[in-house]
């Protein structure tokens, strides 16, 4: 039995967790944390229970009635008024569900990093009526996409003025936040900005803008096309990366931001990888040896970011950790006994320890929902090292997996050549470029 069993019933309570031996610093590797605050409303700030009671009157549909009530939200009325053209419901598991994660839940699990996204993307896949609903991230021109990106960015950069978090993007301030956590000396979440599909850049010219606000790395595209390459939901024949794509790697690789190779199709994959001469990883992919699918990565991908000295976060949606027929899968017959199995998939694969991690991507347009049964909360992570330790891994093993090897890969990258001198990024506000 594990020792935190019955940890759902005391969420956003003080710390409920005994001292094991296993209570080491968390990085987690996907958190769309500005997407969630700006998207549904989720104030970051306020303790997991309050934002789950502010969900209430509209959580009680197969746990995405969240969603539905957003669907229905006050510019379309609702499904009965005459004259009015409903929006549709949301497809089935899609829609934010449950919320798992705020910051002072973070803090209470001990994570103490996390790769925070930026998170939108550019598209004409709704009409300007359902587009009023701002909780999905499409918009209808890069320009568009740019703007609300920059509101993702600077919530971010709010969050750190109020002294909710603090923005990481040098070495030397990775490390040192990193041991003041194993210290017990800190309890601030460091976040390391990631942007999560590259529509929000809306020109490549502009990405050392980007750079100089403290984006550190960054994915080209998410499950569509997007400007920059074909994303995994793009059958192969839509081609791989656009010039554009191209042409954005070049200039990462200049300024030193790490290429994100999560949600990109295969061919779109294998262009990038080979083209771009910076730091690889994936924030948050899964295994497709264990889960078919073109979302999941294949052996020989995995083996690349490993032969490369990245990373791979591993997801904790039940979507890509199940081969179960139903979809969803059912949550009860998902466990992180399931996500212990991708990771050694990983390390197996690559050979090492070295190359594996957390990406859990909770609350990344699901809920508590559709992920493992275990899972209450993002505090859930936890219970992780007793899967690993029953697969046979040992505490130094997990410490590298729940944390480690994140920190060790962003300290060789930041000390690159693109490394800023400004932590925290320059205000959007007060600049004249
Ligand atoms: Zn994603």
């Amino acid at each position: 039995m594990s020792y935190l069993v019955g940890m759902g019933d005391t969420a956003g309570l003080e710390n409920p967790f005994p001292a094991p031996r296993w209570n080491v610093p968390i990085f987690d590797g996907h958190l769309d944390l500005a997407w969630n605050a700006l998207g549904y409303g989720r104030d970051q700030t306020l303790p997991l229970a309050e934002i789950r009671m502010r969900e209430m009157p509209t959580t009680s549909e197969n746990g995405r009635g969240a969603a539905a009530g957003l669907a229905r939200g006050r510019d379309s009325g609702p499904a009965s008024t005459p004259g009015t053209t409903p929006a549709p419901a949301p497809a089935p598991g899609i829609g934010p569900g449950t919320a798992t994660v705020c910051l002072p839940e973070l803090r209470r699990a001990g994570v103490a990093m996390v790769h925070a996204t930026i998170f939108q993307r550019t598209g004409n896949r709704k009409g300007p009526r359902e587009m009023l609903l701002r909780a999905d991230p499409d918009f209808a021109s890069p320009a568009l996409t740019h703007a609300a990106a920059c509101g993702q960015l600077a919530y971010y950069q709010l969050l750190e003025r109020r002294g909710e978090v603090v923005c990481l993007n040098s070495a030397p301030a990775v490390a040192e936040h990193w041991r003041q956590w194993q210290a017990g000396a800190a309890d601030l979440v460091g976040i390391i900005l990631l942007m999560e599909c590259a529509d929000a850049i809306s020109d490549v010219e502009e990405l050392d803008w980007w750079r100089r606000r403290g984006l550190c790395g960054l994915s080209l595209s998410h499950v569509q096309r997007s400007t920059y390459a074909a994303g995994n939901d793009c059958p192969e024949s839509d081609g791989g990366l656009t010039d554009a794509g191209r042409q954005l790697l070049v200039r990462m690789a200049e300024l030193g931001l790490a290429l994100d190779l999560s949600h990109l199709s295969d061919r779109s994959f294998e262009e990038a990888e080979d083209r771009f001469e910076g730091w690889v990883y994936a924030s948050h992919c899964n295994c497709r040896r264990l889960v078919p699918g073109p979302r999941q990565l294949t052996d020989r991908q995995i083996g690349r970011i490993g032969a490369r000295g990245g990373v791979v976060g591993v997801v904790l949606c039940n979507f890509m950790l199940s081969t179960s027929e139903a979809k969803p899968p059912a949550r009860d017959l998902i466990s992180l006994r399931h996500v212990a199995e991708h990771i050694d998939h990983i390390c197996q694969v690559t050979g090492s320890i070295e190359h594996v991690g957390v990406g859990s991507d909770l609350d990344g347009g699901f809920g508590r929902e559709h992920v493992p049964r275990e899972v209450e909360s993002i505090a859930g992570l936890r219970l992780l090292p007793e899967w690993l330790n029953k697969r046979g891994f040992t505490d130094r093993d997990i410490r590298r997996i729940l944390g480690e090897n994140w920190v060790s890969f962003w300290i060789r990258c930041l000390e690159g050549p693109g490394e800023l001198t400004s932590p925290g990024g320059d205000d959007i506000s007060n600049q004249a470029d």
